[in-house]
């Protein structure tokens, strides 16, 4: 069913169908009273129609009716998809919500509603599936009216060049439906963040979004080949090319603007026969150290596994169940024509070189038939864990659980590493108290620098989750971007991460790109406040 049949959740991620029923929110309420020592219930999820919203700002032409101030619309398009905009949704707080929310079905309808916005100056938010957790659809509190721009009716597949290996898709498609479009012509992308079921083609290239195989083509930015996306200012369209040394590229402007230039109609990204040599294999280290070197080693191999994820210890033993003290290094490698087991048992072999450890029969082996040889041991239990997202059932229970993510060359890499867990681990103790946690993956690893994704959870009195939440997230974007990392490798800059941004970027850039705003947004109506807010 397409995405625009079935209606999202405002307290989870997903669909109301991805909802956890009342018997499994008081299963896991039981769990963590146990944990806690004290009972604690789930909250009641408010019905829709009973969160109050304050009235619409402004009154939607009769010609128009692809937009509506309907309430269920501006409840749904109120907040993005971090933890604490879902536990605000269960708490029935919407303080910002649009006061339109349009669908336009054909690029003139586009036209038409960024026109209108332009004109009356309501600031125009393009929402593509609303998976943002850096508050990138958020209605700014400086606007005196806005509208939600929800790409979902412009979803579909236009074209596919089967030759030069591309496809011409809208920017409103979902992930799985490309996949699924593609799949006839034994094509895929392989874009694959973990938020692929309800994030879109326009919201990828609008965030720069960074995909699960992970060391090989795994942004975005890599997959595209033009743009096509209207400002206020007129069309924007990119030609194909396979490359191009012609000057400073117009799409590498697009990929990664956030909605603050225009909005992105449709684009042509590549695409690849899809892979059937596979292997996998799990090895296990006596140390995060030991781990990380011999992770550099691999990837400077230059082998190109498609995948090389490091759990750290405490990672390792949650995701895949070692034993606390051992790091679990995950490699993947995959083709659709050569066979893989000669690449992973070179990958293997430098692992074994640096302390790591592994049964020749955990190794998978999928040579072409379908067939898979060997074990797939703790990668499969880690595999598990990593798909089973689910906000839904612990939402509301006093657990504050997130992440923050950068990367860094591998020069500042030990000390980095060890600089914001001192941090942020003074940061949590002030906050969650003694029984906090933090741990360490690497989502991808580059020739020159991982890119480190460290998750912290403990447990807060009730209401005091957004509070204490800012304070451990200030703490972090100190101590990363202070110690020479990037504010985000993949889950954008939005409205959370400017200030942070805008102190690792050369400040004539930040001037450059105001300049191009103004070119293209003379009205400033595109999503005020995402990557650069007042201030910065
Ligand atoms: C559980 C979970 C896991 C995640 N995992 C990953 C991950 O593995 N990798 C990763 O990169 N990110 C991840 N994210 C973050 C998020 O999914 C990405 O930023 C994603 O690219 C957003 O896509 P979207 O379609 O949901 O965009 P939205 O959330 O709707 O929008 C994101 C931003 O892009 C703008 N925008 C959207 N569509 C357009 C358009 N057509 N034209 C112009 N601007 C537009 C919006 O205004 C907003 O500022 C995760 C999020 C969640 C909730």
């Amino acid at each position: 069913m397409a995405k625009w049949q079935q209606r999202r959740s405002f307290w989870t991620w997903g669909y109301e169908s991805d909802e956890p029923s009342d018997a499994e929110r008081k299963a896991m309420a039981k769990q963590v009273s146990q944990r806690l020592g004290r009972e604690v219930v789930p909250p009641p999820v408010p019905a829709i129609d009973q969160i109050e919203l304050r009235a619409p700002r402004l009154k939607v032409p009769d010609a128009m009716p692809w937009v509506s101030s309907e309430h269920a619309e501006r409840v749904l398009h109120t907040h993005g998809g971090h933890s604490l905009e879902l536990l605000a949704g269960l708490r029935g707080e919407f303080p910002e919500p649009p006061d339109a929310v349009a669908h336009p079905r054909t690029e003139d309808e586009l036209e038409a509603t960024l026109a209108w916005c332009d004109t009356h100056r309501y600031a125009a938010i393009p929402y593509g599936g609303g998976t943002t957790v850096v508050w990138g659809v958020s209605v700014p509190e400086s606007a005196d009216a806005a509208v939600t721009i929800d790409l979902d009716h412009l979803s579909q597949v236009l074209e596919i060049d089967e030759i030069s290996r591309a496809v011409r898709v809208q920017a409103g498609m979902l992930g799985p439906d490309l996949e699924d479009a593609l799949r006839p012509a034994g094509l895929t992308l392989r874009h694959f963040p973990q938020s692929f079921p309800w994030s879109t083609v326009g919201g990828w290239v609008a965030t720069r979004s960074g995909g699960h195989y992970a060391t090989n083509h795994t942004h975005i930015d890599d997959f595209v080949e033009s743009t096509r996306m209207l400002t206020p200012a007129g069309w924007w369209e990119s030609r194909r090319l396979p490359g191009s040394g012609a000057g400073p590229s117009p799409d590498r402007l697009v990929i990664g603007s956030e909605g603050i230039l225009g909005i992105i109609s449709e684009c042509w990204l590549r695409v690849q026969k899809r892979p059937k040599f596979r292997a996998t294999a799990g090895v296990v280290f006596s140390s995060w150290e030991t781990a990380y070197t011999a992770t550099r080693h691999i990837v400077q191999a230059k082998l190109w596994p498609a995948n090389l994820r490091l759990l750290d210890p405490l990672e390792a033993r949650q995701a895949a169940g070692l034993d606390g003290a051992q790091a679990l290094l995950i490699i993947g490698f995959e083709s659709s024509d050569v066979p893989q087991d000669a690449f992973m048992r070179e990958a293997v072999g430098i692992a074994r070189d640096h302390g790591g450890a592994i049964d020749d029969a955990d190794i998978r082996i999928d040579d072409g038939s379908g067939k898979a040889t060997g074990r797939e041991g703790a990668v499969g239990a880690w595999r598990n864990a990593f798909i089973g997202v689910n906000a839904g059932t612990t939402n509301g229970l006093g657990l504050l659980n997130d992440t923050f993510e950068t990367a860094v060359t591998w020069d500042h890499w030990p000390e980095f590493d060890a600089h914001v867990r001192a941090e942020v681990g003074r940061a949590l103790n002030d906050t969650l108290g003694a029984g906090h946690t933090l741990s360490c993956r690497f989502t991808h690893v580059y020739p020159d620098g991982p890119a480190p994704y460290y998750s912290f959870g403990g447990v807060v009195p009730l209401g005091s989750e957004l509070a204490l939440w800012r304070e451990i997230k200030a703490a972090a974007v100190e101590a990363v971007v202070g110690a020479g990392g990037t504010v985000t490798h993949h889950h954008a800059v939005g409205r959370l991460h400017a200030e942070g941004w805008a102190k690792q970027r050369p400040a004539l850039f930040g001037e450059v790109l105001r300049a191009a705003k103004r070119t293209l947004d003379p009205n400033g109506i595109l999503n005020p406040g995402v990557l650069l807010d007042e201030g910065n």
